[in-house]
């Protein structure tokens, strides 16, 4: 640093060796001058009184920086007010008033942005890492900061600026997103997940590819080397054209040898979305064919129909299957579905209904309590913790009393095959149709696009092998 000031001033300084001890015994002298001069003038600017003296003046005309002149840990300890823009990176521990007094906005003006900010975005969820670009300036004789700006997460900016009575105005602005369809096809060699990795495939879509896929499809047993696959699904570009996130699978095939499985994603009138073969049909969703509960034994101690009751001594009809377990285990989901009852039920006790699609439901009785965050309109999926077993209601020790409701019949449990498909019927299938064969097309014309270029690529590869 020393040398370039040296080189700056004595430009000739290089040729003569001689001069050179001279030279920086000199220029040492001279900077310790100029530090002690800086100092100066920085009390100076902060009392806003003595009038510069002629040393000084040189000193700004050389364009001396101060930062050439403080070390960088001595300017972090102790900053100095300085109208510009900077960015800042949060660092563990901060907090937007200490970034801002530490940058030396007084407190006072350092709260007033903070309460603006705080309408828009809690301040408490700054991250590490995350840039907040400040611009301050010197506003009837205070340091304020005049803008403030940050991305806060994938497409969200907050930015704050300074009115003209010097109050401030927050707001969070959002990216709007690009909307786009993205069709891949590939070729299963090894697992379904790596392949489709290396296909450049987003885990997300891999995951919904695999779960849509579920309940026809066994993964670990079905899959052979070349089966392949096809998936069209939605991309929310931002402005600059990255993803902002992945969206739905819209379409999705799976080829295992000879037997192709296509779904395609739609939403009733009623809003549930589910997936289709291109005929209507919901993919078949079987009910657990295991007892839906962690305690599996093969003791069962009352089963459905007529039957002398424990408590009440006559005969009457026993509507669903008593598994006896232990108080406090858990109670699965039987399938996908939506809870439709969540309540206490006089006989039942801790009682839950889920229904599972338009022809069966599931109902749980005698439950010691609830799983978290389970209540009436809680999505489920098959298998999920409900509930614990208990004795609540009309019961004689901890069980699961256990019923299958379809088509509004409560029916044995351990004889239906509780295939619980759902298909469209009328209105909903005329518009699941149409948007069938909407799909088709932009799949067609998105696959004869990929299939040209390749076809050019090959042409452009044979050309250049001939001139070659
Ligand atoms: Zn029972």
């Amino acid at each position: 640093m020393l040398k370039d000031f040296i080189k700056q001033i004595y430009p000739s300084i290089k040729t003569k060796q001689c001069l050179v001890t001279f030279c920086s015994t000199f220029a040492v002298a001279l900077a310790l001058i100029l530090v002690i001069a800086k100092n100066t003038s920085v009390k100076a600017s902060v009392s806003n009184s003595a009038p510069m003296s002629a040393l000084e003046n040189e000193v700004e005309n050389d364009g001396f920086e101060e930062e050439t002149i403080i070390s960088e840990e001595e300017a972090e300890r102790h900053p100095i007010p300085h109208d510009g823009k900077y960015t800042i990176e949060v660092k563990s521990g901060d907090t937007l008033l200490n970034i801002l007094t530490d940058m030396g906005v007084e407190y006072k003006h350092a709260n007033d942005l903070f309460v603006s900010i705080r309408k828009v975005f809690d301040p408490r969820d700054l991250r590490i890492g995350q840039k907040i670009e400040i611009e301050t300036a010197t506003i009837d004789g205070s340091y304020v900061v005049k803008s403030l700006a940050s991305t806060l997460k994938t497409g969200q900016h907050l930015n704050v600026t300074i009115n003209d009575d010097n109050t401030y105005s927050a707001r969070v602005d959002k990216d709007e997103l690009i909307e786009e369809v993205k069709t891949v096809y590939g070729q299963i060699n090894g697992t379904v997940s790596a392949s489709m990795h290396n296909n450049g495939v987003p885990s997300r879509i891999v995951a919904n590819f695999i779960h849509i896929f579920s309940a026809g499809v066994d993964f670990r047993r079905d899959i052979k080397k070349g089966d392949t696959y096809e998936i069209m699904y939605k991309n929310y570009l931002l402005p600059d054209g990255s993803i902002a996130k992945n969206g739905n699978i819209i379409y999705a095939s799976i080829t295992l040898g000879k037997n192709k499985m296509e779904l395609y994603r739609f939403k009733d009138a009623g809003g549930n979305v589910d997936y289709y073969t291109s005929k209507g049909a919901a993919i078949k969703k079987n009910l657990l064919s295991r007892r839906p509960m962690a305690h599996q034994s093969s003791r069962i101690s009352s089963h459905f129909g007529r039957r002398r009751h424990p408590i009440y001594k006559d005969i009457r009809t026993h509507w669903g299957v008593d598994y006896p377990a232990p108080k406090g285990s858990a109670i699965y989901a039987a399938g996908d579905g939506v809870v439709e009852v969540a309540q206490y039920r006089s006989g039942y006790g801790n009682y839950i209904r889920i229904r599972h699609n338009g022809e069966y439901s599931t109902a749980y009785g005698h439950m010691n309590g609830y799983a978290r965050g389970v209540r009436a309109g809680t999505r489920v999926k098959k298998g999920q913790t409900i509930g614990y077993v208990g004795s609540t209601g009309r019961s004689t020790g901890p069980h699961l009393h256990y019923e299958v409701i379809r088509n509004g019949q409560r029916v044995n449990p351990l004889t239906i095959k509780a295939t619980a498909a759902n298909n469209l019927t009328g209105k909903n299938l005329t518009n699941f149709k149409h948007q069938v064969s909407k799909i088709d097309e932009t799949r067609k014309n998105m696959l004869a696009d990929v299939q040209k270029s390749e076809k050019l690529a090959q042409e452009q590869t044979a050309q250049s092998e001939k001139v070659n």
